[in-house]
């Protein structure tokens, strides 16, 4: 069985936002442009433009530290952090020099244990 480390759990919330930004940006893309010739385009437009939002909203509030749950997106939607701006490249990790949580320090190297602790009030 392969080890889940808390990177790996990290990747994976930050995958399933991904899904939406690819589709979302290329129907707001595409049908922005063609709205002027055909008005029916706006609909997919529409359509577009709330799935590529929802895929950056969903980012702040999915991604959690897996051991104290508090919020990392700052982390891969901040520039200074990032590297990558996140409108057209959307983060796939949690910057590589950033090795652990900067609120309870656990190292995302850490393997996970079966079920996450419950979050910090
Ligand atoms: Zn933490």
């Amino acid at each position: 069985m392969e080890i889940m480390t808390g990177r790996d759990r990290i990747r994976g919330a930050i995958a399933g936002c991904r899904r939406f930004h690819k589709p979302g940006m290329i129907l707001t893309l595409v049908c922005f442009p063609l709205m002027p010739f055909y008005a029916l385009f706006a609909l997919p437009c529409c359509v577009g433009v709330c799935l590529w939002a929802w895929s950056i909203i969903a980012l702040s509030a999915k991604l959690k530290c897996p051991n104290c749950g508090h919020c990392l997106s700052y982390l891969v939607t901040d520039p200074s952090y990032s590297k990558v701006p996140i409108v057209f490249h959307y983060p796939v990790d949690i910057p590589a020099d950033i090795e652990e949580c900067p609120y309870c320090h656990w190292e995302f190297a850490s393997e996970l244990e079966s079920e996450p602790r419950p979050p910090k009030a």
